[in-house]
Order: structure tokens, then sequence, then C-alpha cells
């Protein structure tokens, strides 16, 4: 190879060279009856999968080629709702959460459909915080909520907060009641319950109203300012809308509350008002104040589209906007509900809402998936009614099959051994050009150097060799990945205390001028040693891996708590990356995509590669000047995911 870098050829075809030079498993023979569960065998490529792990079976939904990235808007549900209004109307959607913690997984489906639908129908979507609950709203919340939906790749038309239209919503409710569809109530939670037909839900009973839906206009009237004005104390009186004398079927329909009293401080209004609108009051009434044209909920609030209908007709706001409603996204193995990831964070089971072993999509970004890969996730699985249920196993398969597409390859060795090959030159310096992308020209190449003494990973050496082992052992040669020849330990020595090998001394195999090598059975990984080169990258990587036992930590008794894995965060504080980890650094994000084209949304997780035969790795934040932090963030194989 050396020369190679002064030759005429163009770059792609260097890299078709190098690429096809020295590919661990062109001449290989397989690790056939090796025992040991992470002993790859040498694969065709360094993405195969070990002879003893079952291949993941395909997931039913992934097509065999790439899916078009708008597939979910051009067919089935999505296309049916927009087929719903006149084709000249400009579609306005908006995302609508609520800011009361940190989004998860389930809310990029909903980010992804309510901002992508907007943005391939040619129209406008809206940030809308929902923050009529000042009990449980904070600051951090609209920040990150607003940082991630941008990372994902999506600009709000508008931001937009439903306190602003406070306001507007006092005066509709005077309206609503000066047209006899709403009226002030005292009745206790315990009296509306048995309106509806009490608790037992064998038993129901018929359901009745109370005598203040009688009262006259003006009286109610009188009594909702009086609410406003601090007559009354929370839960002595409220708002309720006069939907359908209580025959109507639906729940949503049972004179819902438009208005109680909170006597708390809004983070906007401040002590402006004590009385604050529910979401049934404001959301269909703040999504006719913005012009928007499909409302896209899920499928828990069908029956509000009935309320939602009801209140936008009566108190006749000019714009009359449509909701429609799809199946959640729920992913199995871990926990979403806001209330136990915080139980994880206080009680520190994880070290922070973006601990990379949760799904909250801080989480997700800092453990280095790419907004692109969740976006493809999410398009993947399709826009239906119904509610789907999603495995971990099967959204790493889905991460992992973008990754293999986008990202530039190194080695990183994670557990070091030293060696040293005696026949060396002290000053010996070869450098080696290796390829980002062994199936994409356009990554380009990069060099490092190869010297007398090189470290490998703990797991490719064993003391005794045997005939099933294919990889480093005393007496045996073993290939380091692209080096022209390869390398035989001859001797090693041990830390008597710990027991672990220390160093291995072995020797440069390069045939005589002219003379034929046999190629070695496996290739391994590697990194060398070079001050000059500033090689190798010290690093501490970090594997992690699912945070509970079961598919369904939500149903273990007596608590989640219970299901808690031990060994859900593996450290190597060692490890060593090779050199091309620079240029990986100083291209990020690579490859450009979703929100990371802008660089104010890159951070050090933009910084990925693929570790040769070992899994995806990312740049974590706690990275210093002097230590390189790695977050695994998906392993290169399925089983590994749950087992290493
Ligand atoms: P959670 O209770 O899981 O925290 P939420 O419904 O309270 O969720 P909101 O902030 O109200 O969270 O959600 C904002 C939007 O995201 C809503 O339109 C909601 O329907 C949608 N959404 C929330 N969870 C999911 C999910 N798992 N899948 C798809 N959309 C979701
Ligand atoms: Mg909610």
């Amino acid at each position: 190879m050396e020369g190679e870098a002064g030759s005429d050829k163009s770059l792609p075809e260097r890299v078709k060279e190098v690429v096809k030079e020295n590919i661990p498993g062109t001449t290989e023979k397989k690790e056939k009856k090796e025992k040991k569960p992470k002993a790859p065998k040498p694969p065709k490529d360094p993405n195969a999968k070990p002879a003893n792990v079952k291949p993941p079976k395909p997931a039913k939904t992934e097509p065999a080629a790439p899916l078009d990235p708008d597939a979910m808007f051009k067919e089935g549900w999505l296309a049916g709702v927009r087929k719903e209004r006149p084709e000249d109307e400009t579609v306005c959607t908006r995302f609508p959460p609520e800011p009361n913690g940190y989004l998860h997984i389930g809310h990029s489906k909903a980010i992804a459909v309510n901002f992508g639908f907007a943005r391939h129908y040619g129209g406008t979507c809206n940030l809308r915080y929902d923050d009529t609950n000042p009990e449980a709203e904070e600051e951090i919340y609209f920040v990150k909520i607003e940082e991630i939906v941008r990372w994902l790749g999506f600009d709000p038309a508008r931001i937009t907060y439903s306190s602003d239209s406070f306001d507007k919503l006092y005066e509709l409710a005077e309206k609503l009641i000066s047209v006899d569809g709403a009226y002030v109530c005292h009745c206790t939670p315990d009296d509306l319950k048995d309106q509806r037909g009490g608790t037992d839900v064998k038993n129901k009973k018929p359901r009745y109203a109370c005598v203040h839906r009688s009262r006259p206009i003006e009286e109610s009237l009188a009594e909702f300012r009086a609410m406003k004005d601090g007559k009354y104390k929370p839960g002595e009186a409220f708002l309720r809308m006069k939907t359908d004398d209580f025959k109507n079927g639906n729940p949503q329909m049972w004179d819902l509350v438009a208005y109680r009293i909170l006597e708390k401080p809004h983070h906007r209004t401040g002590d402006k008002w004590r009385i604050y609108p529910t979401y049934d009051f404001t959301h269909c009434l703040c999504d006719s104040f913005e012009g928007i044209t499909h409302s896209l909920c899920t499928t828990e609030f069908i029956l509000s589209r009935e309320s939602y209908e009801w209140l936008n007709n009566t108190v006749d706001v000019p714009h009359k906007p449509m909701q429609r409603e799809y199946g959640r996204l729920n992913i199995g193995g871990t926990v979403l509900s806001k209330r136990k990831i915080k139980k994880l964070v206080d009680d520190k089971y994880v070290s922070g809402w973006d601990d990379p072993r949760l799904y909250t999509l801080v989480a997700l970004r800092r453990r280095g998936v790419p907004p692109g890969a969740i976006l493809s996730f999410v398009n993947e699985l399709g826009v239906t009614t119904a509610k789907i249920n999603i495995q971990i196993v099967r959204f790493e398969q889905s991460v992992r099959k973008y990754l293999e597409m986008s990202t530039p390859r190194l080695m990183l060795v994670l557990d070091p051994i030293k060696v040293i090959i005696d026949d060396l030159p002290d000053d010996y310096i070869e450098e080696i050009e290796n390829a980002f992308g062994p199936k994409d020209v356009d990554m380009g190449l990069h060099k490092m150097p190869f010297t007398k003494t090189v470290y490998i990973d703990r797991d490719d050496f064993r003391e005794e060799d045997s005939k099933d082992f294919f990889r480093m052992a005393p007496g045996k040669p073993v290939g380091l990945l692209k080096v022209p020849f390869p390398i035989t330990a001859k001797s090693f020595t041990k830390d008597e205390s710990t027991g672990l090998v220390t160093e291995i001394h072995a020797t440069y195999d390069k045939p005589p001028e002219g003379e034929k090598f046999k190629k070695p059975k496996a290739y391994i990984q590697w990194v060398a040693e070079s001050p000059a080169h500033r090689s190798p990258v010290k690093a501490e990587a970090r594997i992690v891996n699912p945070l509970f036992k079961s598919d369904n930590p939500d149903d273990v008794e007596p608590s989640f708590l219970a299901d808690i894995r031990e060994d859900s965060l593996k450290i190597f504080p060692n490890a060593m990356v090779e050199v091309g980890f620079n240029e990986i650094e100083a291209r990020r994000p690579w490859p450009q995509e979703a929100g990371e084209s802008k660089p104010e949304n890159c951070g050090p997780e933009s910084v990925r590669f693929q570790a040769m035969r070992i899994g995806y790795f990312c740049m974590d934040k706690d990275t210093t000047k002097d230590k390189v932090i790695l977050n695994r963030i998906v392993s290169l194989k399925e089983d590994a995911g749950k087992t290493s």
C-alpha cells in the first residue's frame, strides 16, 4: 500500500482499491465451533453477524428498497385526510405539547405527522404550547421542546401559546353563556360522577342534569365574573358547557368543564387570572384563532371531536378547523410516562432526562440517534388509526439500518492490550489508507499510522489457541484490518494480581520480496501508538443496554423499579480510537440531514462513526479536551444489544 498515496488514480478509484484489498472475510474461514458468545466469525463484511447469532427477522412493514421519505403523506390515512378539505386551501397544522415534561419517542410521531404533513402539502405548522395548567409547567420544558422540534428538522411557522389567547377565550366564554351554551356550576366531583351515571361500570344509573343547568343566563354570567374576581375558592365553582342534555351517548357531550379556579400564578400571565380554561374549551378555539385546517391528534381524542365541533359551532367562530385522529406510537421495554421518568431521574437510577438509556427525545439525541433515523422509523411504521406498540429491538434495527447507509467507519479498541511487534524498527511508521465508507466512495479515505506498538481488543486474544479460534493466539498469524501482512503472537506477560494479559510480543510476517504469503483466517481491529500522529485518541466508551429486564416494565409488580437491570451501563475507561476520528469530528455533522444541517442544532452527538466489528458510536457531551467520551448508539447486531 505504500507509495499509493502519490498515484495518479482518482480518489474514487483509490477508495475502491483500498476497499477491495484486505476486506476481512474474502478469504477467511469461519470460526464455526466457537463457543464463546461474543466471538465473531470472520465476516464477509465487518458488519455481518457472528455464526451463533440468528439474523434478526426482517420486520413485516420493512420494505426491501429504501422507503420514500414522504410515503406516509402520499398514501394511506394522511393522504385521505388531506382530501377532506378543499384542494385550494393552504394546509395549516399545529403541534400542541403541554409544556409539563420532556418529549418522548411517541411525540416524534406527532411532530412528524403535523410538521411533515404541512410541509408535504406546501402549508405551515405552528408550535403551540398548550399552557393552560399553571400547576405543571416549567420554563425548561418550553426550551427543550422547541430545541427538539428544530433538531428533527422542522421550523415552526409561528410559536404560539394558548395563554396568549386567555383574553379572547374569556370573551368567548361569556359569549357561550349568553347564547345559553354554558352555566356556572357548584357541584362536587362526586356529584358530577353521579350525574354521569355513577362509578359502577356494570350498573350504570340514569344520567341527569344538575340544578345549576337551568339557572338564568344573567345569573351564570354574574357568577362567572365573580369566579374571575375571586369570590370562590378552587372547587367551589366552575363553568360547564351546556352540550346535549345528557342524552347523547358520548361522555364528551355530558356538560364538560370549560373553566376552573386555580390559585396559581401562570408563568406568562402572572397572577392576572384565577380562572383557567380546560383543554376541551381551549384547543378547538385556539385552532380556529390560528387558522388551523387539520387538527391532527391521537385516537384518545376521538370522542372529543364532537365537543370540539360543537363548541366552534356554538360560539360561531369564523374559521372552522377539522380534527382527525391517528394511532399513538408506544415503545415497549421502557417507560414513557413523565411521572415514571421523573422518578428514575430524581432517585438517580439514571443521570438525567437525557440519560442515553431513556426514550425521551433528548436522550435519544444524546445517544447519537440521528434525527433522520427517527423520522425514517416513523415513516416506516406508517400512519393509520391503529395504536402501534413496538419493542426496542425493532426501533434499534431501524436505526442500525439507517446508520449503515450513512455513517463513516473507524477502528475502536474498547479494552486494549498492548502488542509490541519485535521485528519492526523502533521508528517504523507505515501510513495505511482506509476508506470511511466501504460502500460509498464519496466518503473518501483517511490515513492511519502502523507502528511497532499497536493495541488490540482483549476480546480478540486467547492465551491458548484452539482449532476453532481464528483470532490472535500464540503462534497463529492474524490479520490487522488494512495492514498488508499478518502478525503472529510469540509470547505475552500477565499481571499476576488481576490475571489479565498486559503485553503481547509478536512478529510481522512480511514475506521475502516476490514471495506470496498465506492470508490469515481472521482480521481484527487495532490502533497504533504514534505520538507524531497523536495516535491513539484516548476515549471512554459507554455501552448502554436496555434499562429494563422485561418487555413491559409498566406491568411489573410491585413497580417498574423492580424491573431495572443492574448492568444497563457498561463503561470502558481506557478505549482507544484511531486518528480518523479527528477528521470525522471536523467534518461533523456527517452526513448532513434533518435539523443537523444547521450548525445551531449540532451538538457533540453529531460526531458519529461505525466502530468496525463493534457497533455505532457518537461523541457524548461529557467529552473534555483530554478525553473523548463515546456512547454506543446501537450494536452491529441485534443480540449484542441485550447481552454485551
Ligand atoms: P404523555 O402523557 O405521554 O406525556 P401527552 O399526550 O400528555 O403525552 P402532550 O404534550 O399533550 O403529551 O402531547 C402533544 C401532542 O403529542 C398531542 O397531540 C398528543 O396527541 C401527541 N402525542 C403524545 N404522545 C404520543 C404518542 N405516544 N404517539 C403519538 N402522538 C403522541
Ligand atoms: Mg397531554
